[in-house]
């Protein structure tokens, strides 16, 4: 039971999956949330995840990870193929990941693990979320913080996470202007239905290419229902999108992009959706070195927005939430648990943030076996333990 004194309203800016799963952690320890949302309703678009055994071992503390297991698909080889004959380079049993770090690999589709997380909360903390309700600042004082929305209403609380994602408006608020910056690489990112492949195209394995200049990721999601492509590609960095940092292009950009790929991709890309082709441009953050203040606090994106290519960005905010949960326990006044938190995490994030950014180049860069080989086990395979090992529910908190 926790202590009273130690029992905080919390205001939570953005119900992103970084956002919803804190508001658990908080609410299951006891804790009051609010989680505000600028959307009108809870949910995510986009295509694929996936979630390392760092990330299903928090969805597991969160007593959502059989749910997710039920929706998404627990895959059972990862194989590294060449970008043109689909031959297996590297590959091996997924399992072997669940025997090594005590937890599964998942992969699912973001809006289903989004709304396993979401009715979660809502069983944990019915009256929580309020929708419609864009953060456009806070202030604070020895007493408490105000949250400030863009249509004028206010809400106090003891504390305040930024969970409002990379163009984060509570980081804004605390540090000023940090603008994430264009990377030139962009992601396609498609979801086909199986009924539209040749049979047996896609098993249940997660498909990984690397050739020039890009690196795809397949997989299946919804149960085996689905398959997910995710191509990132080194772009011509004069290509940008307006606002949204995601465009609709010509089906026929797509194809051209991975001209000489194998005959898997050229399958995958011939059923795409020609009106529902999307490049999305990635953004990425240098770490930041301060991300809370007496009473404020980031997590997830707004904290340490990442390139995707070791895919742990939505495992870091899960992470996040652990470990924020459990400082607010370990320390008596918010600010110091703030500081616990914030060192405890700062430099795992930045490590992940930084070797993402360097896989990145590994990956785009080799197009031969060998290179393929040796920049996948320089990119992933001597020494994944620092990143799956972590336990967010049993790390030492210094
Ligand atoms: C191509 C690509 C592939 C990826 N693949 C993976 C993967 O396989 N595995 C993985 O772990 N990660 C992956 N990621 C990273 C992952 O998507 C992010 O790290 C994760 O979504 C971050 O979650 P978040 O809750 O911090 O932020 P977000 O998901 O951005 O959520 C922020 C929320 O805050 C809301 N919001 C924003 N501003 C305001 C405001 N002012 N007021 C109120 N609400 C606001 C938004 O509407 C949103 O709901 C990928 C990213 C990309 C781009």
């Amino acid at each position: 039971m926790m202590n009273e004194e130690k029992k905080r309203d919390v205001l939570i800016a953005g119900a992103g999956i970084g956002g919803v799963a804190a508001a658990i952690a908080l609410a299951q320890a006891g804790h009051n949330v609010k989680i505000f949302e600028q959307a009108a309703e809870l949910g995510e678009i986009g295509a694929g995840m996936h979630f390392t055994p760092n990330a299903t071992r928090v969805l597991g503390a969160l007593g959502v990870l059989e749910d997710c297991i039920s929706i998404g698909v627990v895959p059972d080889e990862i194989q590294m193929r060449m970008f043109d004959t689909d031959e297996v380079i590297l590959g091996g049993p997924a399992s072997q990941l669940e025997e090594h770090f005590g937890s599964p690999y998942l992969v699912i589709h973001r809006a289903d693990i989004h709304n396993v997380l979401s009715a979660k909360l809502l069983e944990v903390a019915p009256d929580s979320v309020v929708l419609n309700a864009r953060v456009e600042g806070y202030s604070e004082d020895d007493s408490g913080v105000t949250l400030h929305l863009a249509d004028g209403r206010e809400f106090t609380g003891d504390l305040l996470v930024g969970a409002d994602g990379i163009k984060s408006a509570v980081r804004r608020c605390m540090n000023g202007e940090n603008e994430a910056h264009w990377t030139g690489d962009v992601a396609w990112r498609l979801v086909v239905p199986v009924s539209d492949l040749p049979a047996g195209l896609v098993e249940p394995n997660v498909l990984l290419y690397s050739g020039p200049g890009a690196h795809i990721t397949v997989y299946p999601l919804r149960d085996g229902t689905l398959v997910n492509f995710c191509g990132l590609v080194r772009s011509d960095p004069e290509w940008r999108t307006e606002d949204t940092w995601i465009a609709q292009e010509p089906w026929e950009m797509l194809k051209a992009d991975f001209a000489g790929w194998s005959d898997t991709i050229q399958a995958l890309v011939d059923v795409a959706d020609r009106d529902g082709c999307t490049r999305w441009a990635l953004y990425d953050h240098l770490p930041i070195s301060n991300w809370s203040s007496n009473r404020v606090t980031l997590l997830g994106d707004s904290a340490h927005a990442t390139l995707p290519y070791l895919g742990n960005g939505g495992g870091m905010a899960l992470e996040d939430a652990i470990v924020l949960t459990r400082a607010l326990s370990q320390e008596g006044e918010i600010p110091e648990a703030l500081q616990l938190y914030q060192r405890n995490r700062l430099e795992r994030t930045a490590m992940i943030r930084n070797e993402s950014a360097e896989n990145g180049r590994k990956l785009h860069d080799a197009t031969s076996a060998e290179e393929v080989s040796a920049g996948v086990l320089s990119a992933h395979g001597v020494d994944m333990g620092w990143l799956l090992s972590y336990d967010a529910m049993k790390v030492e908190l210094l």
